[in-house]
């Protein structure tokens, strides 16, 4: 026997029609069963296995993907889930996936199908947020990459060619985000070597958004220093609560300033599928570059991020090299230069593209607009309860699709009660959502991203919630 193929496809045939059925069968019907559950020791145990000698029938491995993998899974897809900012995945995009990887095609670079669908992809995505349509970009693995990859094309663009050669040491170089920004942005400046400190982190205003004024002292206060100011992170749709900077106002202070203009719309860049929700996006058509994420409110399956650059040759300046094995051609398959490695640091790439095309072309950009609509609608829906309910306190504003509140009584730690209480409701398997902390106080926090989350889920998560609360209130030892 020489390849891995075998010579009889029937089984394998049956298994794949078997996996199918199976996983369209868990979408249809997981909201009868726990959101999510902690994993039995056994079940961990029986996974740590050493490295498999001998030949196994896949259907067995598949048994044990179906025992001890799928009861296990987080519940992202499932319609009460409401933690951090997960996509719910479609089935159309599941099987975008296994497509994806029948293909097995590498979208590093060369002259092939997969890579001119990439490029539409990319196209779509500017079209989307009213970038140009010369707008350059990559599909990456998440939002922490794209603003990594917008982080190190800023600062190319900032001081030529010698820093791929120097590195960044002694230019004082220096940025600036809101205090709300995600935490990657912070780690894109300690991986491209700019180092946390060279981050400004603005302070934001009582609707949790950079304050503009602030952002423009704290450039002169820096330039004043001898140092050099280049990179400016803002915010639409922070993780927090869901904040939009004020882009326009951002983006204008940029230009005039001479500053990269980036914005980290993550989850928010959606939004602008949404005629409602576009006018408070105003300005992100401007940014120099934007990272955001197709897994997030697109529902592709994970992984697909992406990063748009406004400006092509300024993203291939600092990624490109030359290199013999990597020759492009005029024809041949080696041909259809600038290739996706001349954009990013990966060489071998997924096709990521075919999952991203596919949810999009499946539902159009009206269809996924008013999903966003409704999530939002939820969250209102949430805030509102909260509102009515006495037990409850809404702790920041609600702009798009996160509310996030507490339990307002039953323990002189209301931050240990609520950080208890949400693992109550995990553990129940009712409904996850996670924590954060907003002025300085613990909160619950409900993201409506899952396409599938209705206004009965969230009022099933308060619901539990209360039910929790009541019962640790009325419980031995409080
Ligand atoms: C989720 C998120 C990120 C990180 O994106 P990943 O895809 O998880 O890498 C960055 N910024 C914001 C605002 C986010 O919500």
């Amino acid at each position: 026997m020489s390849g891995l193929d075998p010579e009889d496809w029937r089984d394998l045939r049956a298994l794949g029609h078997r996996m199918l059925d199976d996983m369209i069968d868990r979408l249809q019907t997981q909201a009868e069963r726990p959101v999510w559950q902690p994993m039995p020791g056994e079940a961990r145990a029986s996974l740590r296995t050493s490295l498999p000698d001998q030949p196994s029938d896949p259907a067995r491995l598949y048994d044990t993907f179906r025992s001890t993998i799928v009861p296990y899974a987080l519940g992202n897809t499932h319609p009460r889930f409401m933690g951090w900012v997960h996509g719910g995945g479609t089935g159309v995009g599941m099987l975008a996936e296994m497509l994806a990887a029948g293909l097995n095609a590498n979208l590093g670079g060369r002259d092939h199908a997969p890579i001119e669908l990439e490029r539409t992809v990319i196209g779509w995505a500017a079209e989307m947020v009213g970038m140009p349509a010369s707008t350059s970009g990559l599909l990456v693995t998440g939002s922490s990459m794209a603003n990594m990859i917008a982080l190190l094309v800023a600062r190319r663009a900032a001081v030529g060619p010698d820093v791929r050669r120097a590195g960044v040491g002694g230019r004082g170089l220096v940025g600036y985000a809101g205090a709300n920004a995600h935490g990657c942005i912070a780690r894109a400046f300690d991986m491209a070597g700019l180092g946390t400190e060279a981050l400004r982190l603005i302070p934001v205003d009582e609707a949790f958004r950079m304050d503009p004024a602030a952002l423009a002292a704290a450039v002169a206060r820096d330039r004043e220093a001898g140092l050099r100011p280049f990179f400016v992170a803002a915010t639409a749709g922070s993780v927090d609560t869901g904040a939009v900077d004020d882009l326009a106002a951002i983006g204008a202070f940029c230009r005039q300033q001479g500053l990269w203009f980036h914005v980290d719309g993550a989850f928010g860049a959606l939004a602008c599928l949404s005629p409602t929700l576009k006018p408070r996006l105003a300005g992100i058509e401007g940014a120099d570059s934007l990272a955001f994420d197709f897994h997030k409110w697109a529902q592709v399956p994970y992984d697909a991020g992406c990063i748009l650059v406004r400006d092509g040759q300024a993203q291939a300046d600092a990624f490109a090299q030359t290199l013999a094995y990597l020759a492009r051609e005029d024809r041949g398959a080696a041909g259809n230069a600038p290739w996706p490695c001349d954009l990013g640091p990966d060489l071998s790439r997924g096709f990521r593209a075919l999952k991203v095309w596919m949810t999009l072309g499946t539902y159009g950009a009206g269809r996924l607009g008013q999903m966003v609509d409704r999530a939002c609608a939820v969250a209102r829906h949430l805030a509102a309860r909260v509102e009515r309910e006495a037990r409850l306190e809404l702790l920041a504003p609600v702009p798009l699709n996160i509310v996030c509140f507490r339990v307002r009584d039953g323990a002189d730690d209301l931050d240990w009660l609520n950080g208890e209480l949400v693992k109550d409701l995990h553990e129940a398997g009712i409904a996850v959502p996670s924590t954060t902390t907003i002025g300085g106080r613990r909160a619950i926090r409900a993201a409506i991203v899952n396409h599938r989350t209705t206004e009965e889920d969230v009022d099933a998560m308060v619901d539990g919630l209360l039910m929790l609360a009541e019962r640790r209130a009325s419980g031995p030892g409080q």
